[in-house]
């Protein structure tokens, strides 16, 4: 017979059990290793977008913020549950250094804000993911990479496409020999901007146009495409609103990448056409399509070999689990996602503003 208090004590326990959801439950089950405990500096679209992929992510938690807005951090504290002992403003985050229950710090904020920030957070001893462009220049990036190899951190650049399985499978199938030699990548990554006065119109917070916001996925994915570092670099810029576009903000660049191997690439990056969102790789045996090939997914295409097949992910997700192993356990990702590889990305940055400004073929040495 139960007693009263018997009874209590079962409704207690069905009443707790009823607040945890048994999805959670499992996952906790699933996995006992190491977690890795991220900040987010900059509670903008972004950081916002990586939080909430965190929430199911295994190795990877949210348990702490950073933003120069109090009414964000307390929104924030609310929302993913993060103590205010690890919440701190642009003046205050040095002292992440004393706080022992943070490993990482992701930065999401505007692209000329990332070198000075990733150096700081080095400094405090932390590990950095920066996000995507790592920098202005390759000048800074390298700065940016010295100082995290000074301080013992790892640094880590935002490349979600890196953990991305239809991309992967493509690499995959390049890697096997399916396409033969590789002979051609095409790159096209374009939407119309709106707003004017955002950040990504400004010269001095974003360092440029649509290339440094997204032609570099063109830039990027024609290096793990291919599979080589190019060589060489030409490119021209056009501009149908110097209004909206100042001086010193691209709004349309399309560029063409020479490999060692002979194997050419050609993209277009631009802030003035929609539908643009696809990569394509062809070679002596074969081909792939992607469309779209770099946005948030699904990501969809065929090869020659048929439709890909691979199951969409959370990129965001599956980049935080993917970037835990990488910083805890030491683990290599398939393709680089490493500082050196986002001062890649630059170096040829840098290179097609000044093919853009010469009109020159630019040489290259990324190796
Ligand atoms: P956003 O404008 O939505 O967010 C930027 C955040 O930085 C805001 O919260 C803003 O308040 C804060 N901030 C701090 N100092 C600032 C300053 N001086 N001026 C302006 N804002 C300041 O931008 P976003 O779209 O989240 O982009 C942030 C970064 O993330 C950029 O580097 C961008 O390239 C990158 N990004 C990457 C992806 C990806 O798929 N990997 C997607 C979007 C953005």
């Amino acid at each position: 017979m139960s007693t009263r208090r018997s009874f209590l004590q079962q409704i207690a326990a069905s009443a707790a059990l009823s607040l945890v959801p048994l999805s959670s439950l499992a996952s906790e089950r699933k996995y006992e290793g190491p977690v890795l405990r991220v900040a987010i500096m900059g509670l903008g679209g972004y950081g916002t977008r990586v939080a909430d992929a965190m929430k199911t992510c295994q190795k990877a938690k949210l348990v702490g913020a950073i933003s120069g807005t109090p009414e964000k951090l307390t929104r924030w504290q609310e929302k993913y549950g993060i103590p205010a002992e690890n919440c701190y403003n642009y003046q205050t985050f040095d002292q992440i250094k004393n706080n022992k229950n943070i490993d990482v710090v992701y930065i999401t904020t505007p692209n000329a804000l990332h070198h000075d920030q990733v150096i700081r957070v080095a400094a405090a001893g932390k590990h950095v993911i920066c996000e995507k462009p790592m920098a202005l220049n390759a000048k800074e990036g390298q700065e940016m990479v010295d100082a995290c190899k000074k301080a013992g951190v790892k640094l880590l650049v935002g490349y979600r496409m890196h953990f991305e399985p239809q991309t992967l499978e493509v690499i995959r199938l390049r890697k096997e020999g399916a396409f033969g030699k590789i002979l051609f990548f095409q790159g096209q990554c374009g939407f119309t901007i709106g707003d004017p006065t955002q950040w990504r119109l400004n010269r001095e917070l974003a360092g440029g146009g649509s290339l440094m916001d997204i032609g570099i996925y063109a830039i990027n994915g024609a290096r793990y495409m291919v599979g080589e570092e190019p060589i060489w670099v030409t490119a021209q810029e056009t501009k149908t609103d110097p209004v909206k576009f100042k001086e010193g903000v691209d709004e349309t660049i399309q560029f063409q990448l020479g490999f060692p191997s002979g194997a050419v690439a050609s993209a277009l990056s631009t802030y003035k056409m929609n539908n643009l969102d696809r990569f394509f790789v062809n070679g002596e045996k074969g081909f792939a399509e992607m469309q779209p090939s770099t946005g948030y997914g699904p990501i969809k295409g065929r090869t020659h070999l048929g439709e890909l097949k691979a199951p969409h992910v959370t990129h965001q997700t599956r980049q935080m689990e993917e970037m835990a192993g990488i910083i805890l356990e030491g683990k290599e990702p398939v393709v680089a996602v490493n500082g050196e590889e986002g001062v890649k990305d630059l170096k040829i940055i840098d290179a097609i503003y000044k093919a853009v400004k010469t009109g020159k073929k630019v040489p290259l040495n990324l190796i």
